[in-house]
């Protein structure tokens, strides 16, 4: 797959892609990164790429006709099987987008070619976005000074998802939202563990172990182990996701009694707080 970011900044990407794991993909041929300097596409003596915002107002917008050049700079995806370029999917990261989640990356898994457009200052001008944009994406409820970082979110969430980037073809089967459920618990040696223990003022007499089950040797009793963490985590964090993740009838029986409890839990304690 390739992934083509426009950016003012592209060197910001070095560490991203030099990283053990996107490096690799690179060399090994899974993704090509493509990184274009907008300001290149700037054909004035100053290299503009901004200008102050029609109607006045602070901060600067960037220009129509330099990302549109930057943009048509792009060497597109051949489908080999009958020379047909394809459009790439373009993508402006905005705080005003939807949010970026894992259901969005599994579906850019898919693509053969994404381009990321990363703003800066005030963002992009508007024509940019209606003319060439297919979709806005954001990283959250916060502003951030430019899309690079958002965009290595993207690229860092999309290729771990394409065959062949991550050792273990399937672990990412076993992480939050790929099946809506959070992940459970993980735990690793030492087995016991005291907190501060390696300082003066550790609590020497406080071990702290992990759930017994985990160290058992019984697998299926693990799974199952898991699978409840799973579920009961997501039903306190992120009971949202539970209306898309497929559970059996008895997890749907477990949950539900879970689900008392925890309501019964608050009442108790609504009651207790509305006594002091
Ligand atoms: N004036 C813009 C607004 O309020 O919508 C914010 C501009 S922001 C300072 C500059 C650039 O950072 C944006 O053009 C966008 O590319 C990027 N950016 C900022 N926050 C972001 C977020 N939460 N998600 C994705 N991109 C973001």
């Amino acid at each position: 797959m390739k992934f083509s970011i426009l950016s003012l900044f592209p060197e910001m990407f070095d560490g991203l892609l030099q990283s053990s794991i996107l490096g690799r993909a690179q060399k090994q041929n899974h993704i090509e990164v493509e990184l274009v300097q907008i300001r290149d596409f700037a054909h004035d003596r100053h290299k503009t790429v901004d200008d102050s915002s029609f109607g006045g107002g602070p901060g600067m917008v960037m220009k129509v006709d330099v990302l549109e050049r930057a943009l048509n700079s792009l060497s597109l995806v051949v489908k080999q099987e009958n020379r047909e370029q394809k459009p790439p999917h373009v993508v402006y990261l905005s705080p005003q987008g939807e949010q970026f989640s894992q259901k969005t990356a599994l579906r850019f898994a898919q693509l053969d070619h994404l381009v990321l457009v990363c703003g800066h200052y005030e963002g992009v001008d508007e024509r940019f976005i209606d003319s060439y944009v297919d979709e806005e994406l954001s990283l959250g409820d916060f502003v951030v000074t430019g899309g690079e970082i958002p965009a290595m979110a993207v690229v860092d969430a999309v290729a771990r998802l394409l065959p062949g980037v991550i050792g273990d073809a399937d672990s990412f089967k076993a992480d939050s939202f790929y099946d809506s459920l959070l992940d459970h618990p993980h735990y690793t040696r030492p087995a016991d563990w005291i907190p501060g223990g390696d300082s003066q003022n550790g609590m020497k007499n406080r071990v702290v172990s992990p759930p017994s089950i985990l160290l058992s040797g019984n697998h299926a009793a693990v799974d199952e182990w898991r699978r409840r963490q799973s579920l009961l985590r997501t039903l306190i964090r992120r009971p949202d996701l539970l209306e898309y993740a497929g559970l059996s009838r008895a997890e749907k029986r477990l949950l539900g009694k879970l689900q008392d409890a925890l309501s019964e839990d608050l009442e108790q304690l609504h009651k207790k707080m509305a006594k002091e």
